[in-house]
């Protein structure tokens, strides 16, 4: 303020000197006036000093005047003015700045959420190649390892690749035995772990012979040694004992045959023979009257049409007393070595079980099944089904939880499920019993069975 100080302005001095000039002009007057009273003996107190005092006073006030407020409230509110202006331009300019500042920083944001985006698309483009990646690097470091195993097992990869066609199997059954197994294999093996193949209601044809001929595959091996269990020693005792098998076990046929043929060893002669006396020894079988009209008249019909054999062709068999298709097989198969299916009870019982077909008439059984086999099969396969019956699927109550083709049978819980229980129900060899036969083959004895023992033995 020192520069801008109102005394020392240029405008203002003129001003002062014109109040100073009139002050002088009214001085002498005054002066003049003093003395006259003073002449006139008037005291005139403080003449010298108010006059002073007015002086001054009215320097003050023609300063004042020379000052106009107005004069001085522009000059204070120029630089206001002047203030506000500028600090509206100030605003202005912050304001402007403000939004351009927002927008700069909206787009710098947009642009960054963009790069972002970007960064964070790449980067799980990046992680998904780098996983499977990641992903194709373990899979082949699995087939590195594969190949070795592979090659040294080239029969499991065939039957993986077979397994991977076929809509539910198990594994493929091990070769039949061609030597004769060792005792200890008569036993019943615990079920193998296998993948059950339980049949669909509607199993197509193609499903039903491959489970069949598993079955069967499986029983092959199940009964390694599996023979006609009637002892006969030509064809002409196989069919009398056939014949007397009807309505009675194998067992009992073998224990009664030995008398007959000791006493009656050829068609002739048992064709010639005492009805009564032969009735006598055909007792123990049951229905022995009528089995002692059917032997004696077969053995005439053998003697007088076939010269005293016994014929190789179904059409001749079928046609001596007492000899149906059954018999008739039993013959052709075991004696002459031409495949034969013998539907017997336990054939029939166990074919409708595993669902192989639902006839129940034994000429179209055989039909039905002998069409799910080659013919080469149907000898071995009456043996399989026959022996299975019964010593492990009985009429009654079939052994289910010790049944080596549990997991292929569709009538699995049919019978005893418990492992323990199921065991005791076993027969025969399987169950560490004597078989059937008073003189089985040597390949049943190696297998740990036993021979029967003769009638009245106990
Ligand atoms: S599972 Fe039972 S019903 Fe089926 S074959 Fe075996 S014993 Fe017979």
């Amino acid at each position: 303020m020192t520069k801008g100080s109102p005394s020392k302005r240029p405008d203002e001095r003129p001003a002062a000197r014109s109040d100073d000039a009139a002050e002088e002009k009214s001085a002498p007057r005054k002066r003049a006036a003093a003395a006259k009273a003073e002449a006139s003996g008037e005291h005139v107190p403080g003449g010298e000093e108010s006059a002073g005092k007015k002086a001054a006073g009215k320097k003050a006030a023609s300063a004042r005047k020379a000052s106009p407020a107005g004069t001085t409230s522009a000059r204070k509110a120029a630089p206001a003015k002047k203030a506000a202006a500028a600090k509206k331009t100030a605003d202005k300019k912050a304001a402007a700045a403000k939004k351009t500042a927002d927008k700069k920083a909206a787009a710098a944001k947009k642009t960054a959420d963009k790069k972002a985006a970007a960064a964070k698309k790449t980067a799980d483009k990046k992680a998904a190649a780098a996983k499977k990646t990641a992903d194709k690097k373990t899979a082949a470091a699995k087939k590195a390892t594969a190949p070795a195993k592979r090659a040294a097992t080239p029969a499991r990869k065939t039957a993986a690749a077979k397994k991977a066609t076929a809509p539910v199997k198990k594994a493929p059954a091990p070769r039949k035995q061609l030597v004769a197994p060792k005792k200890a294999t008569a036993a019943v093996r615990a079920a193998p772990a296998k993948t059950v193949v339980r049949p669909a209601r509607d199993e197509s044809r193609t499903a039903l012979v491959r489970r069949a001929r598993r079955i069967n595959r499986e029983l092959a091996e199940v009964y390694p040694y599996a023979h006609p269990e009637l002892d006969f020693e030509n064809p002409f005792q196989l069919v009398v004992a056939t014949v007397l098998s009807a309505q009675t076990t194998d067992l009992r046929v073998n224990q009664t045959t030995p008398a007959l043929f000791a006493k009656y060893p050829t068609p002739e002669d048992l064709a010639a023979a005492n009805p009564e006396e032969v009735e006598e020894i055909l007792r123990p079988t049951g229905f022995f009257r009528a089995k002692t009209k059917s032997v004696i008249g077969l053995s005439k019909a053998l003697a007088e049409d076939f010269g005293g054999e016994v014929p190789g062709r179904l059409e001749d068999l079928v046609k001596l007393p007492g000899v149906g298709r059954k018999t008739a097989f039993v013959v052709l198969g075991n004696a002459f070595g031409r495949p034969g299916i013998t539907v017997d009870t336990h054939f029939q019982r166990l074919v409708r079980r595993w669902q192989w077909t639902a006839e129940t008439d034994p000429d179209k059984i055989e039909a039905a099944v002998g069409a799910l086999f080659p013919k080469s099969d149907w000898t071995d396969l009456s043996h399989h089904v026959i022996w299975h019956g019964r010593r492990i699927c009985h009429a009654r109550k079939p052994a289910c939880g010790a049944c080596p083709i549990a997991p292929l049978c569709p009538a699995y819980g049919e019978g005893e499920t418990d492992p323990e229980k199921a065991r005791k129900l076993l027969k025969y060899e399987k169950a560490g019993l004597p078989g059937q036969r008073l003189k089985p083959p040597q390949a049943y004895v190696d297998a740990g069975g036993r021979p029967a023992p003769p009638l009245g033995a106990g």
